[in-house]
């Protein structure tokens, strides 16, 4: 066709954390090409085989273009098939079904599940449509599953979420080290930043760090295999090679950190009955750990020595030692890496600590870099998930249900009286298919994800609560996934440029887009569902009469009015939409709805280290990093003349603690949940593919990509499969104490595990791994350890 003729407006990528730029094409209310955008900073112009088929995500043949009812005999019934319905059918069976739940059981029976796929906007609707208008705080995100780890190791480390540095470290690192992240597949954009460097300054090196061999090996100047969980004790190896070698930055240590012992501070929402859980008795008290001295923390590592290390650990002395040397250069500067390998891992929050530990001991941390970098995996886990609350213990901008404080201060934001927001922390998403199994989360509602694919150990707590006949269950998507199907009530969305949208990245850059073209059928975004489905309740009907007798003129007013309608969130005319693009959502309720809610946002972060730029200026950029004060981005905070929050004269402030010092924590090894024994002689780890995303179900109806990787496999060394009678491409049951499920053998190709591990990925709904999975979780964070489980292999 003729290119002249396509318009071209920017959007960033829909897939990963990385947050790359594309271009976008449309002709006839269709997106017909992407191209990498040249203009972005992150991305150059390239992106990774993902992006390039951004344009076919949307227009899979098994699209979801109304909403579908389970029936029999033309109504609702739980045991019914799903067939077609209207909009006002649909939210007339879910206001019953929500009032009826409300009614009989108060709101710690309704709940939703949402995501880091969120936009911006969506996210925080829904987060104040739970916690302050159901009042129910049983909201949080598939980024339970991913970031949940980061985020408390950040809060205990920094008393602030997000890294420090960005992704100019890239080029100004002299070492990388990849702690558990496969970054070649996971984040090959930023790997081809990783190996520009690499290959055009020489002296740089590259350590890998993982249980299995994979791609980002190849670029490996120090691999390094070790044993699972044993991370936690080559930290402390390396803390304790700092101290004995003087190579510890006293001045940097004295001025601006710490030293703490205290393994169970932050925790929220426990299972009692987990073994891993019992000693988070402090849960909740940020004072719960207590002061040490440098001393008493050199004592603390000192048994981290190389017998110890090396035997349990599997790693040698001298690939120890060169490790070690990497963070004890003073001339190396060390952008350490990692993602799930540290996050989903049940000692999760202390990975993140210790890992801040060694840049804190050697005062490479803020400085272009020096940079421990915390890598996520979804699209907004950083500007949605995190930033705008959507975990269960969250409120806006790092505050917390918990504190009556921070409650007071989201009401007084919300012009909300006091005591709306529920003072306990929700059920968080482990929690969430537990209390729906046991009946007593009965009213659930799910957006962007696809957790009867990705949570662990869906055999026995995922499906159970699902179909439990006391409950309703809505799932709110583009495509009948798993889960979906396994909800009673399935609701289609727009997707990516069919909405206006917002995604925060890794390196705390906000990006948004316009809606370019219109959704498919009756598909509406999750905004406009959230929003709409609020218009369906009178806050008499939500609120115990004590709270709006303190705020009477709410009576007789719609959930819709209190929260939305409210003379702030509506504020901005329709006008301020920019013609030139559709508005789908601001035209439907009258006013520009996202620009209002990002506006109320932003004014809980501005002025408190988290500053938005103006809500405008985002849609003219190519994404600014937070803080944005007096129209400027921020490349590195807590350091002086970089972070406009550090004082003259100080150097470094880490000033979301209130005496502007970082902790360092001792913090020990210790055992994994699940190992290998004689029944279930195998390490099981799952993971992703670079083709997929996630559970797969945008690329797995991209052709391209779909015949690119069309099944998950289960990596194995091939003396493994030798011993165990297999050949490649053999059908094998692989079986937990939990579950099991079929695959096929792969002895070649771009993972291979050492004996006595296998790598399983999970985007394959053909193929559900999670069925096997064990859902132990990081007592601080509880987010699960997808990492580490024992499992047998049998032929089939
Ligand atoms: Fe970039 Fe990630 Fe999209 Fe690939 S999937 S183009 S790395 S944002």
């Amino acid at each position: 066709g003729d290119m002249t003729k396509l318009k071209w407006s920017k959007a960033p990528c829909r897939f990963c954390g990385t947050g790359c730029g594309v271009t976008v094409a449309v002709k006839d209310n269709k997106v017909v090409a992407t191209q990498g955008d040249p203009q972005a900073e992150v991305n150059k112009g390239l992106n990774c085989v993902k992006g390039y088929f951004l344009s076919k995500i949307m227009y899979g043949s098994d699209r979801l273009t109304q909403p579908l009812m389970r029936q029999k005999n033309g109504k609702y019934d739980k045991d019914g098939e799903f067939k077609p319905v209207t909009w006002n059918q649909a939210f007339d069976l879910m206001e019953r079904q929500f009032k009826r739940v409300l009614k009989e059981k108060g709101p710690t029976a309704i709940g939703m599940f949402g995501s880091g796929q969120w936009t911006i906007w969506e996210g925080y609707a829904a987060s104040k449509l739970y916690k302050a208008g159901f009042r129910s705080n049983n909201i949080d995100p598939n980024a339970r599953h991913c970031m949940a780890s980061a985020v408390t190791g950040f809060m205990r480390t920094f008393g602030a979420d997000e890294p420090m540095g960005c992704y100019d470290d890239f080029e100004a690192a002299d070492a990388f080290v990849l702690w558990g992240s496969n970054m070649a597949e996971m984040h090959p954009i930023l790997w081809t930043r990783v190996a520009d460097r690499r290959l055009s300054a020489p002296k740089t090196k590259v350590a890998v760090l993982s249980t299995f061999t994979h791609r980002s090996f190849d670029l490996a100047d120090l691999p390094i295999i070790f044993k699972p969980q044993t991370d936690l004790a080559i930290m402390n190896y390396i803390a304790n090679y700092l101290i004995r070698n003087n190579k510890v930055n006293q001045d940097f240590v004295n001025k601006h950190t710490v030293f703490k012992q205290g393994v169970t501070d932050i925790g929220y929402g426990l299972r009692p009955e987990h073994p891993l859980q019992k000693e988070a008795k402090n849960a909740g008290d940020p004072n719960a750990s207590t002061p040490i001295t440098f001393e008493d923390f050199a004592k603390f590592v000192s048994k981290y020595d190389a017998a110890y290390v090396t035997k349990l650990s599997g790693v040698s002395k001298e690939h120890l030692d060169r490790l070690a040397e990497l963070y004890a250069d003073p001339n190396v500067k060390v952008m350490s890496l990692w993602t799930m390998g540290f996050n989903q891992h049940t000692r999760g929050t202390w990975a993140n600590n210790m890992i801040y530990n060694l840049h804190l001991l050697t005062g490479k941390i803020a400085t272009p870099g020096n940079s421990p970098f915390s890598l996520t995996g979804q699209p907004s886990a950083c500007g949605t998930a995190r930033e705008v609350g959507t975990f269960s213990h969250r409120l806006p901008a790092d505050l917390l249900v918990a504190n009556p404080k921070h409650r007071e201060h989201a009401e007084e934001i919300w012009k909300l009286p006091a005591g709306t927001i529920p003072d306990k922390p929700g059920y968080h998403a482990v929690l969430q298919n537990r209390m729906l199994k046991d009946g007593k989360l009965n009213a659930y509602w799910v957006q962007v994800n696809n957790n009867m694919q990705a949570a662990a150990n869906l055999q026995q707590e995922g499906w159970p609560g699902y179909r439990n006949p006391d409950n309703f269950v809505v799932v709110s998507d583009v495509y009948p996934t798993v889960t979906a199907l396994a909800a009673d009530l399935i609701l289609p969305s727009a997707m990516w440029v069919e909405k206006e949208g917002a995604y925060g990245n890794a390196e705390r850059r906000t990006q948004f887009w316009h809606q370019l073209v219109d959704a498919p059928g009756e598909a509406r975004s999750d905004l406009w569902q959230l929003v709409e489905f609020s218009k369906r309740f009178k806050i008499e009907e939500v609120w115990p009469a004590e709270l709006i007798e303190k705020q009477p003129e709410v009576k007789g007013k719609t959930m819709f009015d209190v929260l939305f309608r409210n003379g702030q969130v509506d504020k901005f005319p329709l006008k301020d939409t920019n013609p030139e693009y559709a508005n789908a959502e601001a035209k439907a309720f009258g006013f520009y709805i996202q620009k209002g809610l990002f506006e109320e946002y932003a004014m809980f972060g501005r002025g408190h280290g988290h500053d938005l730029a103006p809500f405008d200026m985002y849609h003219e950029a190519r994404g600014l990093r937070w803080p944005v004060v007096n129209g400027q981005e921020t490349r590195w905070r807590y350091r002086e003349g970089s972070d406009p929050y550090v004082k003259a004269g100080t150097g470094f402030q880490f000033y979301g603690n209130p005496d502007g010092k970082a902790v360092i924590f001792a913090l020990p090894y210790e055992p994994p949940a699940e190992s290998p024994d004689k029944e279930y002689p195998f390490w099981l780890a799952t993971g992703r593919v670079l083709e997929h995303w996630h559970s797969g179900s945008m690329t797995r109806r991209v052709p391209e990509l779909y015949r690119a990787v069309p099944n998950a496999v289960c990596f194995m060394h091939p003396d493994d499969a030798k011993k165990l009678g297999l050949r490649r491409g053999v059908e094998v049951e692989i079986a937990s104490r939990r579950g099991k499920m079929r695959t096929r053998v792969e002895t070649r190709g771009r993972n291979m595990p050492p004996q006595g591990l296998v790598f399983v990925p999970w985007f394959d709904a053909s193929q559900l791994i999670n069925k096997v999975t064990l859902d132990a979780t990081c007592p601080i964070s509880l987010q699960t350890d997808f990492k580490k489980c024992a499992i047998k292999i049998t032929k089939v």
